[in-house]
């Protein structure tokens, strides 16, 4: 039993109520490399640091005193060479043989696992805290993308919008006026809906340019366009065919309605203020049959407009009578 007690797994004191140290079993000596003759008689604090002195004094023998032991007292104690062994200290008093026991287990372990749980948690928190702030450039990322698509959108639809407009007058462009004939001239065979194409050309327009200029002609051609769009109701196409060509596709005109529109709209052009002096158009209209196609009635209307041409310009001619 005394040889067990010698080598217990902990380290253990024996010492009176006031810290005097009376035996220690080897494992106590052997854990901070003291003598036997160091410590018997001596007080157990010449074994601790300044701190754990005091914590010894306000702790351990007042509660000692009152209780009959203390438990679980972390301590600092300081080996032969002065390096710190951390300990774990509980101790019980007897009272007969006015003796407190003392067990000391060494921290080191626990220490070292403590600082591993501490590293850990450093990490875990880094790994959040870069979670959080890549989560949020993920969010930043996703905001720029959705931008640049709503601005991807935007000219996407501002490239179409171009390329159906005529860059000089902002009216549609022949491109787009052969797609909506086409529309229109299938509605009307489905609908049994007739409708009309007027083909107008500015007379003598070539003189315009000559006299005034060629940015004199292209005031003239915005101004004809502003005339037109205010002249047409809404339903009407209005487009530039080419050069001071224009065309408007008349929906549920016969070859009267369009034929008096046209007509209306010649008187008005002439009787209009241009820059110029005066400006007339030659003007061809068509209306469809049940066999047309976009091919046929720009025909028809072009040789209208030839009709128009021939017969002195400053003319309507519907293509039934050309
Ligand atoms: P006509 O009565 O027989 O139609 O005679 P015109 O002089 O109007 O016809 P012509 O085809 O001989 O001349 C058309 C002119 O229109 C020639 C061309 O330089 C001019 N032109 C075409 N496009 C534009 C344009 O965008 N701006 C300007 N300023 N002139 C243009
Ligand atoms: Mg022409
Ligand atoms: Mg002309």
């Amino acid at each position: 039993m005394d040889k067990r007690w010698k080598n217990l797994p902990c380290g253990y004191v024996s010492m009176t109520p006031q810290g005097v140290i009376l035996d220690v079993n080897d494992t106590f000596l052997e854990m901070g490399n003291y003598t036997r003759d160091n410590l018997i008689s001596n007080h157990i604090e010449s074994i601790m640091s300044v701190a754990n002195k005091l914590l010894f004094h306000s702790y351990f023998y007042p509660f000692i005193q009152l209780n009959g032991y203390v438990d679980e007292i972390y301590l600092n104690l300081k080996g032969s060479t002065g390096t710190d062994i951390p300990v774990l200290f509980n101790g019980k008093y007897y009272e007969q043989t006015e003796v407190v026991d003392c067990i000391f287990v060494h921290m080191g372990k626990r220490i070292d696992y403590e600082q591993e749980i501490r590293n850990a948690k450093i990490l875990v928190e880094e790994a959040y805290r870069e979670k959080d702030a890549a989560l949020a450039k993920m969010q930043q990322l996703h905001l720029e993308l959705e931008q640049k698509q709503s601005e991807l959108i935007k000219l996407n639809q501002k490239l179409e919008t171009l390329s159906i407009t005529d860059g000089l007058t902002g009216l549609n462009n022949r491109r787009f006026f052969i797609e909506k004939m086409n529309e229109y001239i299938l509605q009307s065979k489905q609908t049994n809906n007739p409708i009309s194409l007027l083909m107008l050309d500015v007379d003598h327009f070539k003189l315009v340019n000559d006299t005034g200029g060629h940015p004199v002609g292209d005031k003239v051609l915005l101004q004809l366009a502003k005339l037109l769009t205010e002249f047409f109701p809404k339903g009407h196409i209005i487009a530039r065919y080419g050069g001071e060509e224009f065309v408007v596709i008349m929906p549920f005109s016969n070859k009267e309605k369009s034929l008096n529109e046209a007509e209306q709209l010649r008187s008005t052009i002439e009787s209009a203020n241009w820059e110029v002096g005066k400006i007339t158009v030659s003007i061809g209209v068509a209306t469809s049959n049940l066999f047309e196609t976009t091919t046929s009635i720009l025909s028809k209307a072009d040789k209208a407009l030839y009709s128009s041409k021939e017969n002195g310009r400053n003319k309507v001619t519907h293509a039934s009578l050309s």
